[in-house]
């Protein structure tokens, strides 16, 4: 299999291309701006949240259930969140237009907002930034879909909020680097209890088990509950397709006749490769790749 296939092309960092139209705090402003202030708590701890959604033709897919998540966890965490589902969706429909984009992806952040000096402690009343930028979106190869991606195991070296998408992703992003740089798609990372290494999910993705006889998914403890996940395992469900939820270790992974990554931006992929270890691309991943996509095709029907 080629190399090629299993990369994204992202462009160059640099480049007037990439510049957009931006939404900062109630303004909208070009994405070169010096925005952002340097005590921002999203800036220096990280203290904040994020979140993906794909655009496409007006529409922002399943903006919903991203917006309920990371409401969600806005709330464990404390942090304030300023606009509701209309006033986002509004402000994203106005940033594709200026953007000139009929297709992208939607990146909202919320962190907890500016202090005066750099300390850990805050209070509770400050008043967060949030950001909501359209950009185009990362292009991958549609091959992709068809011949499979290889993913390469990982340590999972997260702390245990990983049930919140926390911007500070630096184990996530070494771990996909260290997959990229090694030809492969995406990391299938790991944890270990007393009965050994178990899966847990991708450095910006989840993944999903078929045995033959039914799909098998990581149980969400400590792991993002992917919206694609929750949409996949009940379009599964719906097809009369058993879901089990629980705990996959490695040393299962061998007897496993399909294993699927989920994600908003990678959608159903079929796996082939864990390390050196071949999988076929099955009728399970054929199946509800078609089911989901017929579901993005409805969702964008309705609006
Ligand atoms: N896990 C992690 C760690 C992620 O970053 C993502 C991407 N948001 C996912 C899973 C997949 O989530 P979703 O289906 O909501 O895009």
């Amino acid at each position: 299999m080629s190399d090629k296939i299993h990369f994204v092309t992202v462009g160059s960092q640099k480049g007037d291309e990439n510049r957009v139209h931006i939404f900062v705090n109630g303004k909208i402003l070009d994405s070169e701006s010096p925005v952002i202030k340097v005590f921002d708590r999203g800036m220096v701890f990280g203290d904040g949240l994020y979140d993906v959604i794909k655009f496409q033709d007006g529409n922002f897919i399943f903006l919903d259930d991203h917006i309920e998540r990371m409401k969600k966890s806005a709330n464990f965490f404390g942090i304030k969140f300023p606009y509701n589902l209309e006033k986002i969706f509004e402000i994203g429909l106005e940033l594709a237009t200026m953007n000139g984009l009929k297709e992208g992806e939607l990146y909202l952040q919320l962190t907890r907002g500016v202090d005066v000096i750099r300390d850990h402690i805050f209070d509770d009343d400050y008043e967060p930034t949030f950001v909501e930028i359209v950009q185009p979106v990362r292009k991958m190869n549609p091959e992709i879909w068809q011949v499979g991606a290889k993913v390469l195991l990982h340590p999972d070296l997260r702390h245990q909020f990983c049930e919140h998408k926390t911007t500070d992703l630096l184990p996530n992003i070494l771990a996909k680097k260290y997959a990229r740089s090694k030809g492969a798609y995406e990391a299938l990372m790991f944890r270990e209890d007393e009965r050994g290494k178990y899966v847990t999910e991708g450095a910006s993705s989840s993944y999903i088990f078929f045995d033959g006889k039914k799909i098998i998914a990581p149980k969400i403890e400590n792991i993002l509950p992917g919206i694609t996940r929750i949409k996949v395992l009940g379009l599964a469900k719906e097809m009369g397709i058993e879901v089990e939820e629980r705990r996959v270790y490695l040393d299962e992974l061998l007897k496993m006749k399909e294993i699927i990554l989920l994600s908003t931006l990678s959608r159903v992929l079929p796996i082939v490769e864990v390390e050196n270890f071949k999988f076929k691309k099955g009728e399970i991943a054929s199946k509800l790749g078609i089911a989901f996509k017929d579901l993005l095709s409805s969702h964008l029907e309705v609006k």
